[in-house]
């Protein structure tokens, strides 16, 4: 079976994006695939956390992972900072890197562009690089990634044949995978941005997999849309309702025409009531799950055994990245 890798950083309590833009697709992977999914600690470290914070969103990325339907006998789950090899590789590779191709990734902009220079961390600056080392860590050959991260895919690409070009085949070039549908679940409140887990302010764009259903459905109900009552898919003119279709879409498999002709005389209300019944039907089979899970010692010893079988991979990966760089003497 080929190998897939993929991960989440645990900055926040996951949101309904993470979940049908990664999460739900890893699931229905974990069969025709050798699939990889970890804990992205290390990433979370480029933004300043409170120890408590981190350490509860680790065990929740962990736990959710399982929760929504990752079977440990068939997926590696595991937490990147158990494994060293991610920053070792990751260093390797930002020497690797140019200013240049660092400088042009769109989540660096973004993410910095609220803060000035002299304060924006390195960390966020290279964090592409460490991304790339945890890909052609395990010779991954797909990368399910949502549509925000697939410029850090091609860079990965870039980084993995710059460095077969100056040293010998070593890394296989890796391929992002973006589902045709939920790559990109909108905020609620502003349906122009992204749903982010990370996001603070008054949190009302984000529906949490661990809100109580009281307020999934409040958030849902008070979504912002356009005002002429039509239930259509139209992402240009009308990002809000496109939006919660998509979220309709996923979660039942239901087509948008199909939701068009469901919804055609029964006006927003009616409809946002449909997509908050199945986000909350949804959403409370995964807290039951989660709830037994976080419980003992269970989650403990999965990512013990995730970080053996990952761990003897990408140690002999480094051995090899050595011997290529003329560090083994
Ligand atoms: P952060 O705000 O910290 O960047 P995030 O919600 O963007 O958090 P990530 O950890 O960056 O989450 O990404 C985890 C996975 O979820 C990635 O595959 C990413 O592409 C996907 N993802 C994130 N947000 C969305 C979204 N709104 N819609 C669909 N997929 C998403
Ligand atoms: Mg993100």
């Amino acid at each position: 079976m080929e190998l897939m890798l993929s991960a989440i950083k645990p900055t926040g309590d996951l949101t309904l994006g993470n979940y049908i833009g990664a999460i739900k697709n890893f699931v229905k992977l974990q069969d025709d695939y050798n699939l990889f999914v970890f804990v992205a600690d290390l990433h979370a470290l480029t933004v300043r956390n409170n120890k408590e914070d981190l350490n509860r969103w680790i065990k929740e990325v962990a736990a959710i992972y399982i929760a929504c339907g990752l079977d440990p006998n068939k997926a590696t789950i595991f937490n990147q900072s158990d494994l060293p090899q991610h920053a070792y590789l990751g260093y390797i590779l930002t020497c690797e890197s140019y200013m240049g191709e660092l400088s042009r990734m769109t989540q660096f902009k973004d993410k910095s562009a609220r803060g000035n220079n002299e304060s924006i961390g390195v960390g966020l600056f290279i964090y592409p690089t460490l991304m790339a080392a945890d890909i052609l860590l395990y010779d991954a050959k797909y990368v399910p990634v949502g549509e925000d991260q697939t410029q850090h895919v091609e860079l990965t690409r870039d980084l993995a044949s710059r460095f077969n070009h100056y040293y010998g085949e070593t890394f296989v070039i890796p391929k992002a995978i973006v589902a045709e549908k939920g790559a990109r679940i909108m905020a609620l409140d502003d349906p122009l941005k992204k749903m982010s887990k990370s996001e603070l302010g008054d949190n009302k764009g984000s529906i949490r997999l661990l809100d109580d259903v009281k307020t999934i459905r409040k958030k849902i109900m008070s979504a912002v849309t356009d005002s002429d009552n039509l239930v259509k898919y139209d992402i240009e003119n009308k990002p809000g309702i496109s939006n919660l279709m998509t979220i309709y879409s996923s979660l039942t498999n239901k087509s948008y025409d199909e939701i068009e002709d469901e919804f055609r005389d029964g006006g927003y209300g009616n409809f946002k009531k449909a997509v908050a019944d199945v986000v909350v039907e949804e959403v409370s089979k995964i807290q039951v799950k989660f709830n037994e899970i976080i419980k003992g010692d269970y989650l403990d010893k999965v990512l013990k055994e995730g970080a053996l079988k990952a761990g003897a991979i990408a140690s002999k990966k480094i051995d090899e990245v050595k011997r290529k760089l003329g560090l083994i003497i």
